[in-house]
């Protein structure tokens, strides 16, 4: 850097990088990152000047469980359209958004949307909205969130709210403090992406948590590698030991969810059910499900 702002930025950067993705390692600032930070520098320019609530939309993805063969939730998944930059995935502009403040206003955008569709759903299928470790260090961001879930008149046990564990998490105490605020109100908190970072465990221990949800990252090799298997299957039997619910998410064949419902874990998400679809598909996805002879359900339960 030729000037103390630019140096102190590509600093920042490469610290930023090297917590996120390097855990331990140095990360000397290159021509790469010079790129990636000036797309992320347009993203950042361009969330802040949109109408958020205009291009931010939502799209469901079902939650079934294949014991009951039901359907039982959707989780939200944020989707982005701009004209000018496209479709930006989620986990890049979210985290764009969790460097700032801009995270809390996005969350808000988000959850209003996603209470609205909810409310359309019949009363005995959840919602599983995902919230970023910046959201629950903010009380504002919680204070909004309480107060939007009981002005939508959605009964508050509906609700699932997925954190994930992450290297950047620094605040135990008031995280705990909005977890457990959240549960008072009667929501359920699952742990997302479980094993895909570090210290998993000692989250597990840390946080009030309600479920469990096991990494897609686990599921890709365990129709043919043993140890993928026996990874699962050890991460199905804590959750049943420490009494909490398991999600396993990420199933795209048939036979990974044999394998999973064999290993012991009936609810499942994944593209071999449904990609996440918009709410507009909702309605009839919901009415179909309900037939005894689904045929992907069968494929599933058999
Ligand atoms: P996540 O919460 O773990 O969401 C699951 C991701 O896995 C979604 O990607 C989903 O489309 C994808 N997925 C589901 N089934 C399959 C499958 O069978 N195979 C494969 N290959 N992928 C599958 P998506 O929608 O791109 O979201 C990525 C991440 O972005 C999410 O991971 C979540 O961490 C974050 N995210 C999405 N929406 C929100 C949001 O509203 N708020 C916050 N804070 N984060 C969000
Ligand atoms: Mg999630
Ligand atoms: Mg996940």
């Amino acid at each position: 850097g030729t000037t103390a702002e630019l140096l102190y930025e590509r600093a920042d950067y490469a610290l930023y990088h090297a917590k996120a993705r390097y855990r331990g390692r140095p990360v000397i600032f290159s021509r790469e990152h010079e790129v990636e930070i000036r797309k992320l520098s347009t993203i950042e320019h361009t969330l802040r000047r949109i109408d958020l609530d205009a291009e931010l939309s939502l799209h469901y993805q079902p939650i079934v469980n294949v014991g009951t063969a039901r359907l039982v939730g959707f989780e939200a998944l944020a989707r982005w359209h701009n004209p000018e930059l496209g479709d930006v995935p989620p986990d890049v502009f979210i985290s764009v958004a969790e460097r700032t403040e801009l995270i809390g206003t996005i969350t808000q955008v988000l959850l209003r949307k996603a209470l609205a569709a909810a409310h359309t759903w019949p009363e005995d299928i959840f919602l599983s909205f995902n919230l970023s470790m910046r959201d629950l260090i903010s009380q504002v961001t919680i204070l909004q969130t309480v107060a939007l879930i009981e002005s939508s008149g959605i009964d508050p046990r509906r609700i699932i709210i997925e954190v994930t564990e992450t290297a950047l998490m620094q605040d135990y105490e008031q995280v705990q403090d909005s977890l457990r605020i959240l549960r008072s109100m009667g929501l359920k908190v699952a742990l997302d992406d479980f094993g895909s970072g570090q210290s998993s465990l000692s989250y597990v221990h840390q946080l009030s948590l309600d479920k469990i949800k096991i990494d897609r990252g686990f599921i890709r090799n365990i129709a043919t590698q043993e140890n993928a298997r026996n990874i699962v299957k050890t991460v199905i039997d804590l959750c049943r030991n420490l009494k909490f619910d398991c999600v396993v998410e990420g199933l795209e064949t048939a036979e990974q969810v044999e394998i999973i419902n064999r290993l012991g874990c009936s609810t499942m998400q994944g593209y071999f059910f449904a990609k996440p679809m918009p709410q507009c598909e909702v309605e009839s996805f919901i009415a179909n499900y309900r037939m005894p002879d689904n045929p992907r359900m069968a494929a599933a339960a058999g």
